[in-house]
């Protein structure tokens, strides 16, 4: 059954209240947020993603003709309006953060409190990122609730958890980790914050935090699915932690298709190339493209972008790849004018559309967790090169757990994923024979991804629950 946001508004009954979502303005985080507040809309409910003003420049607000007046938007003070220069560290940015937020939010819940239908829509809960652990005392000073919002897997966070616990010591003292309902971790699997302690002590910190008051939550979200991470979520439970997955959080045309319109994000901070990646791949045969991109932070050396574009181009496949503007002039000269009819170079595309074009038949990708639910939810065979963060986990589920592509080697002395490397994991994906287990597995996942959000599967069900308990507040 088609749900109309609109029509599931009506107009403000004593089923609606108004909830908040705050998302970190970073388009991976952002993007999970945005879908899961959708999703509430389309459950009856107000809901205003609140974000940084700083990021309004690059951010065009929701189109409301296509949302319905429920999904609004309200840009908030981060206090970089006060920041001369780029002086400050991650942690003096995170502290200013949280000072100026917990101010401009406050303020935000008290506007929203004296409007005019705030009686029709009552002010009642926020989400917000796992990142901003203090929104939860902002909320509850407001005598309203919160809950944390994880945009990692659940596998990733369960490592994070450990760390936090002492149940997994750092600097690591053996070569591999072993947890409950995890497969062995080698130090290239884990999280890099936590394989190298040293290099990240910042962002470390950052992960930790999110965990610093996660025993007084009554909920915590994860843009995942139960089927895909079943025995951690077993496991999870069993430690009493309230885990709601409610994910895969992707636009809803590209699974369920129950929201109308629901066809992209909605919010981007770059701008795709749409008309040219489709002209092109319309032109090319069903499964012989290889997509390629690595996400929206991913900084290449001039070396591994060398390497990648000599392995694209040695491989017998065509390939569409997402260079980022600011990472263009790594590319080797005259590289675009070579490939040109086998290869396409562009700075951003519509990823969602170009995954489920039937011209491609692997995702050479970072594996960013958006950009891995958005192949598992697709159907897309992977190859994986992670590059930092949570990546490396991400990849060895994609490879071991869900046997859904593979991984490239890194080269141990140079640190590199040489071109070889590339070119022979692409063709173990590509290959018709060989890479037909790929293509099944993948195909499966993707029939669980849309179960999970189609009515009555387990993501909508987690979310229903969810609005029946805050209507209750
Ligand atoms: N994306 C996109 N167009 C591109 C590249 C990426 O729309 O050309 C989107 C992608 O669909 C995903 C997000 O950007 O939703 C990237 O998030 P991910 O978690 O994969 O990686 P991050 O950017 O956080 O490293």
């Amino acid at each position: 059954m088609k749900l109309d946001l609109e029509e599931q508004m009506g107009g403000g009954s004593a089923q609606s209240s108004h909830i908040l979502v705050f998302p970190f303005p970073v388009q991976g985080h952002m993007n999970p947020m945005v879908q899961f507040a959708k999703r509430l809309v389309s459950k009856g409910q107000r809901v205003t993603i609140v974000t940084t003003i700083s990021s309004s420049k690059s951010l065009p607000t929701l189109n409301p003709t296509s949302f319905g007046s429920n999904l609004r938007m309200e840009f908030i003070s981060d206090g970089s309006e006060q920041v001369k220069g780029g002086s400050e560290t991650i942690e003096e940015s995170i502290e200013r953060f949280r000072i100026a937020t917990t101010k401009s939010l406050t303020s935000l819940m008290t506007k929203i409190r004296n409007s005019s239908d705030a009686s029709q829509y009552p002010l009642k809960f926020v989400v917000y990122h796992s990142g901003m652990p203090w929104i939860l005392d902002v909320a509850r000073r407001q005598g309203i609730d919160g809950a944390p919002f994880f945009t990692t897997s659940l596998a990733v966070a369960t490592v994070f958890h450990h760390v936090h616990e002492g149940t997994l010591k750092l600097p690591l003292e053996e070569p591999r980790a072993i947890m409950p309902s995890m497969p062995p971790l080698e130090l290239n699997d884990l999280p890099t914050f936590v394989s190298d302690v040293e290099s990240y002590p910042a962002f470390l910190k950052l992960a930790m935090n999110q965990y610093s008051n996660l025993k007084k939550v009554n909920c915590i979200f994860f843009s995942s699915f139960d089927k895909l991470e079943k025995e951690l979520l077993k496991w999870m439970e069993s430690q009493d932690w309230p885990v709601k997955m409610i994910g895969p959080t992707i636009p809803s045309t590209f699974l369920d298709k129950r929201l109308e319109d629901d066809k992209d994000y909605g919010l981007s901070l770059f701008k795709p190339n749409v008309e040219t990646c489709m002209k092109w791949l319309d032109s090319k045969k069903p499964g012989s493209v290889v997509y390629a991109s690595f996400g929206s932070l991913a900084d290449l050396s001039i070396e591994q972008t060398e390497e990648l574009a000599c392995g694209l181009r040695n491989s017998s496949f065509n390939f569409l790849w997402v260079v980022r503007e600011s990472e263009q002039d790594k590319l080797p000269e005259n590289f675009v004018e070579e490939i040109s009819g086998k290869g396409l170079v562009v700075s951003w595309c519509a990823q969602l559309q170009v995954l489920a074009h039937k011209a491609v038949g692997c995702f050479l990708t970072h594996c960013g967790w958006n950009s891995t639910l958005e192949a598992l939810s697709l159907g897309v065979p992977m190859v994986v090169l992670p590059h930092w963060a949570d990546q490396p986990t991400n990849a060895k589920f994609v490879e071991d757990v869900w046997k859904v592509g593979v991984r490239v080697n890194v080269n141990k002395k140079s640190g590199l994923a040489t071109k070889e490397e590339i070119a022979v994991c692409i063709k173990e994906v590509m290959d018709k024979e060989k890479g037909m287990k790929f293509r099944k597995a993948s195909l499966m996942w993707k029939e669980l991804a849309k179960e999970a959000v189609d009515e009555g599967g387990s993501s909508d069900k987690n979310i229903e629950e969810f609005v029946a308990k805050v209507l209750l507040i």
